[in-house]
């Protein structure tokens, strides 16, 4: 009989690499199957995320849960930032946990599980070397890791704390593993890293200075590899060279996120984000320049401390100079062992919420304004996933989600669809060939 594996991931693209790589380690060396019902594990493992406070509640409360509720001898291990952030504590309040595995030791994940009480969470430890066995979810598209940390110093950010100093992975495993998702029949790559176009940096090991525009001039070389997408780049990294390749490369998808958090220049020096709202600007004008028909999505936080109605009204003014495709907005969440949790000029509550409410409806008006401009326009969509009511979705190269009537056959096909209706978040459409 087969062990059973269960696996919850929480967070960022990061972390759902990190659970593919665990699976894959334990599938081939432990003979694990993956399970979506908890209950029946013998080993249940949550991937966690720090980036805001709410998760790690949510932690303590899942636990719990599953403790209650696991299979008789089953074991409990906790995985990822959370795991890095608070290590042995965890243990020490949820007893039953077996073993304690920070974000940058995912290799070790066969050693721990035959250790009690194990805590393996050394942020710095490097295994950006390491031949992880494979596994991928999807069949049509692969994540690959292409750097891990990040060396950013950012006020309000526990990343540096929980994954460690920034290391880039050679480009000869990246593009090893990009041509296995290839010969698997995936037609799309997604790289990953706190910061992709810092790409190259440093390494491991010597190794040939190699940087993010060049890295994706050779995965474009790979034949039948259609679409590349990376997430996340570094406004301040965004050279004239980048964003010229962007442009220029049939096979780069043309979205792309720059993560602004603030439009006040002032809170962005509080938070050490290397740039100014001009910068930013300069950038975006750069990119819609070289490459009009690019979607552009950012993350905001709205009331980091000291920020004034005035610093706030700069955020709303690039929401209406950018009119971003996505945003990703949040209150600020003050985070352990990062500088900002000791900043003391905190915005009321209440001030934070209405300015979280504000920026989210004026950004829901200019999607709507948006997504009317697509209707009877035709994009070439990439089909991946079924969808309610016998509908089947993908992505067009510019990162539109789009849904047509149809059937499996679709996925990891593409088709030409002409956009028929609108949604704030899908847009639906038929095919034209
Ligand atoms: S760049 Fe800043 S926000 Fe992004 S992971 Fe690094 S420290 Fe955090």
């Amino acid at each position: 009989m087969s062990k059973k594996l269960f696996i919850e991931t929480l967070g960022c693209a990061m972390n759902s690499r990190d659970s593919e790589h665990m699976i894959a380690e334990l599938k081939e060396k432990e003979g694990y199957e993956t399970t979506d019902d908890f209950k029946e594990a013998d080993l249940i493992l949550i991937n966690t995320c720090s980036v805001r406070e709410k998760p790690v509640q949510k932690l303590f409360s899942e636990l719990g849960v599953f403790y209650k509720k696991k299979k008789e001898g089953a074991k409990i291990g906790v995985c990822g930032c959370t795991a890095s952030h608070l290590g042995d504590e965890i243990i020490k309040r949820a007893p039953y946990v077996s073993f304690v595995l920070g974000a940058r030791n995912v290799s070790k994940i066969t050693e721990v599980l035959h250790k009690e009480r194990a805590v393996e969470i050394d942020i710095n430890y490097d295994e950006s070397e390491f031949a992880f066995k494979d596994f991928r979810t999807s069949p049509y598209k692969g994540f690959i890791n292409i750097s891990i940390g990040c060396d950013k110093t950012c006020t309000f950010c526990i990343v540096p704390k929980t994954r460690g100093e920034e290391i880039s992975i050679p480009d000869a495993l990246i593009i090893q593993e990009a041509q296995k998702i290839v010969n698997a029949g995936a037609k799309e790559i997604f790289l990953l890293g706190q910061n992709v176009n810092n790409y190259g940096r440093r390494f491991s090991g010597e190794h040939e200075k190699v940087n993010f525009t060049e890295l994706l001039r050779r995965l474009s070389k790979i034949e039948k590899l259609e679409r590349i997408r990376f997430t996340s780049p570094h406004p301040f990294h965004m050279d004239d060279e980048f964003i010229e390749e962007f442009a220029s490369n049939p096979k780069i998808c043309k979205s792309m996120h720059m993560p602004l958090q603030s439009g006040s220049s002032k809170v962005l020096k509080d938070m050490k984000r290397g740039y100014t709202k001009e910068w930013f600007l300069n950038r975006v004008a750069k990119l819609r320049q070289e490459c009009p028909e690019a979607t552009i999505s950012t993350d905001i936080i709205v009331a980091f401390p000291g920020e004034s109605d005035e610093d706030f009204a700069q955020s709303v003014d690039v929401v209406k100079q950018v009119k971003f495709d996505q945003i990703f907005s949040f209150k600020y969440s003050p985070r352990p062992e990062t500088e900002a949790e000791h900043f003391t000029n905190i915005v009321d509550e209440e001030v934070a919420s209405d300015r979280l409410s504000y920026l989210q409806a004026l950004h829901n008006e200019i999607l709507d304004e948006k997504n009317a401009q697509q209707l009877g326009k035709t994009f070439k969509v990439y089909f991946e996933a079924l969808n309610q009511g016998g509908f089947v979705a993908g992505r067009s190269d510019n990162n539109l989600l789009i849904k047509v009537k149809g059937s499996d056959e679709l996925l990891g096909q593409f088709r030409e669809v002409k956009i028929t209706s609108i949604g704030r978040t899908i847009l639906t459409g038929e095919i034209l060939a």
